[in-house]
């Protein structure tokens, strides 16, 4: 289902995943999540400097979409503003639960590669699974919208 171009990136990301390391230091926050459907765990480490990310990690295990996601993520929200995090967060949705592609200049990145994953139901919380644990973790942050229900 995902083009050939889309799933080596995936694949790729999935192997050699990006800030897979845990994260110690000050105000760092962790969660720990679990995907029901397919049995991925994730562990988020985030590092907030008033509302910006200034540092985010992760440790995991699960299948290649998952982990791919995961990686992709860090590399997206890294040094960024919560309000900006929370725009390309639901871009992510959107792109993964219709294919829709993001609006005007907002940039997904490599996260453009499952875009095909709108297409396989049962994978979505795979690709979500990342973001969901991230919700998760700054649901007590004001400047950060998780995903519009
Ligand atoms: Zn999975």
């Amino acid at each position: 289902m995902l083009d050939d171009l889309y799933k080596k990136i995936v694949i790729e990301h999935a192997k050699y995943r990006r800030n897979h390391k845990k994260l110690d230091g000050e105000n760092v926050r962790k969660v720990h999540y679990k995907n029901p459907t397919c049995g991925d765990v994730i562990t988020l480490y985030l590092q907030l400097q008033g509302e910006e990310i200034k540092d985010v990690t992760f440790e995991g295990e699960g299948c290649s979409i998952s982990m791919a996601s995961a990686s992709m993520m860090t590399e997206l929200i890294k040094n960024k503003d919560l309000r900006n995090v929370s725009i390309i967060r639901n871009e992510f949705e959107h792109l993964i639960r219709e294919g829709k592609e993001p609006l005007g200049d907002i940039d997904l990145g490599d996260a453009m590669s499952l875009q095909g994953v709108y297409k396989l139901r049962a994978r979505h919380n795979c690709a979500l699974m990342a973001w969901q644990a991230l919700d998760k973790l700054l649901s007590d942050v004001s400047a950060y919208k998780g995903i519009e229900k």
